[in-house]
């Protein structure tokens, strides 16, 4: 536990600074730790050390912890790419979604929480990467789904999340997250009832700083508070062939 204690401080501290540097309140950006692949066990420790919001990007592993560990009470987001299928498990446990990129999933979450009587908190997934391969919205198709959202009055949105190029080249990583942070603005400025309070959520342990530079509200990170992952990357979201660097 004191090892999860120093290492969100560490964390924190490095998210202060970033925010410092932009002229920002860090404070104001919230670190949602990731535990994917951290068994149950480490998981307690994490929570009991200050971690009560958690994020997973496979439903199932969530639902699992979310069983194992409901007597910890804490708030499950699911980051991860959702088939229409696994709609009515994140309408069930989940207090979060950061990755709505298409309307059937829209409409399959809408529909299983309108049953249950809940709400969700969701933000859409855009690819600002311009990588096939990866998960998200199309910029261009940013636009045409956010007035399509209002339909589905179970979903608050609240903003924008994004996967940033995998590469050590800070700019090109930077561009990214410039761009989502456009979109953002550009849909403020035309349509500004449609986005919510509009947040940013993006930048991982290898490229928050940079995020939160660029405007980042909410950072996900896993390994700088859990450690390394056995489990590559490509577990979770598909990586073109031409990728840099396994960061
Ligand atoms: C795993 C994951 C993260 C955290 O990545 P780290 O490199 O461990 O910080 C952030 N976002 C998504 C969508 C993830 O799947």
């Amino acid at each position: 536990m004191e090892d999860f204690r120093a290492n969100l401080a560490a964390v924190r501290v490095r998210i202060a600074a970033a925010a410092q540097r932009a002229g920002r309140d860090g404070d104001r950006v919230r670190l949602l730790p990731v535990s994917k692949t951290v068994p149950e066990d480490r998981v307690r420790l994490a929570v009991a050390a200050g971690c009560a919001q958690l994020g997973e990007n496979k439903v199932q592993e969530a639902k699992r912890k979310h069983v194992n560990l409901a007597d910890l009470g804490v708030q499950w987001s699911v980051i991860g790419h959702l088939q229409t299928n696994k709609a009515r498990d994140v309408a069930a446990f989940a207090s979060e979604f950061q990755a709505l990129d298409s309307i059937p999933v829209a409409e399959a979450l809408d529909r299983r929480l309108q049953a249950a009587g809940r709400g969700l908190d969701v933000y859409v997934q855009v690819n600002t990467s311009a990588e096939e391969s990866k998960f998200g919205l199309d910029p261009t198709d940013v636009p045409g789904f956010l007035r399509q959202l209002p339909a589905y009055t179970a979903l608050r949105l609240r903003g924008f999340m994004t996967l940033a190029l995998f590469t050590d080249d800070t700019e090109r990583v930077r561009q990214c997250f410039r761009l989502l942070r456009e979109i953002r603005d550009r849909a403020h400025d035309t349509d500004p009832d449609l986005i919510g309070p509009g947040e940013l959520s993006m930048g991982m342990s290898g490229d928050f700083e940079t995020a939160i530079e660029e405007g980042a509200d909410c950072v996900r990170a896993g390994r700088a508070i859990f450690g390394a992952r056995a489990t590559p990357n490509d577990m979770y979201w598909p990586t073109p062939a031409y990728k840099e660097t396994a960061r």
